[in-house]
């Protein structure tokens, strides 16, 4: 059994995004998001922008029971669109996603 829950919060100090690595500035809003399976529990925090990359909503505990496998599959979901343009609204990524993460203007 698994169960997962996410949180949105106002950052009272920086943090830094799991995801993406970079600092989540004081006073922004982010998502915490707590995972527990089978006796481990993992908890970290994203940017707004980046929880919706990795889509942390959709997931399914048990599928997605580890952080790195989230991250990993969020990153070749986001990486296959930007090979296969029409692609993009079946798995939910937009242009923006792409820049963020590639850093290179969308055509
Ligand atoms: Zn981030």
């Amino acid at each position: 059994m698994s169960f997962s829950t996410v949180t949105t919060r106002t950052a009272r100090k920086e943090h830094k995004c799991e995801f993406c690595g970079k600092p989540i500035a004081k006073g922004e809003s982010y998502q915490s998001v707590f995972i527990a399976n089978e006796g481990s529990a993992y908890s970290y925090k994203l940017h707004m922008f980046c929880d919706d990359i990795c889509n942390t909503e959709a997931r399914e505990a048990d599928e997605y029971s580890t952080l790195d496998f989230l991250f990993d599959c969020a990153r070749d979901r986001v990486t296959y669109v930007k090979d296969n343009a029409d692609m993009a609204d079946y798995y939910g990524v937009t242009e923006e996603q792409i820049s963020f993460l590639f850093g290179e203007v969308a055509a």
